[in-house]
């Protein structure tokens, strides 16, 4: 996929192909090498930052990584400490400040296309719902008690479902596990 075609795909697309073939996501590749260490010095940070580039550039789902990344919002102006997609942070935040238009329609696209973002949206709401709902006893309802540990129970069930959507996406993002 070229970096053309990366902007004209949606996130799923995107994800799988990076799911496919993440040149990081093999065995035993240690997902530090994209970050700056606390108190790791200028001068061996731009040496590793300067090797992650490399790194990305011989990835085969580079384009795609790429165009994630600046979705995502990766990429801190006042820190420079990573590299995804072949870019360091500085030059995610430039690239997102001129493709800014462009972006945020992909982003918005992204939105309105993505029913796994709607479910974990839905499971969210019906969480804050249930957390501010006051159990309330009528006639020939189980006890007040009884009551609360259904609703405490429900909350939990609600808080692990939406635990695991979280993880599994931010897992295939190649993110928090990868990189
Ligand atoms: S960070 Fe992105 S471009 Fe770099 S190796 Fe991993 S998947 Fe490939």
């Amino acid at each position: 996929m070229t970096s053309i075609q990366a902007r004209r795909m949606r996130r799923p697309v995107l994800q799988a192909d990076i799911d496919a073939g993440a040149r990081c996501a093999r065995p035993g590749f240690d997902p530090d090498f994209f970050f700056r260490a606390d108190g790791e010095p200028p001068a061996t940070w731009q040496a590793q930052r300067a090797a992650a580039v490399r790194f990305c550039h011989g990835c085969p789902v580079r384009a795609a990584c790429e165009e994630l990344a600046l979705r995502d919002g990766d990429g801190n102006p006042r820190v420079d400490d990573l590299v995804r997609g072949g870019r360091s942070g500085h030059e995610l935040v430039a690239l997102r400040g001129v493709q800014a238009e462009r972006l945020a329609a992909a982003i918005s696209a992204d939105v309105a296309s993505d029913t796994e973002w709607k479910a974990l949206t839905g499971i969210a709401v019906e969480l804050g719902d249930e957390a501010r709902r006051t159990p309330t006893r009528s006639g020939g309802m189980p006890h007040q008690s009884v009551l609360q540990r259904q609703q405490n129970e429900r909350i939990a069930e609600l808080a692990a479902k939406l635990a695991v959507v979280r993880s599994a996406r931010r897992a295939r993002t190649g993110w928090e596990v990868v990189a």
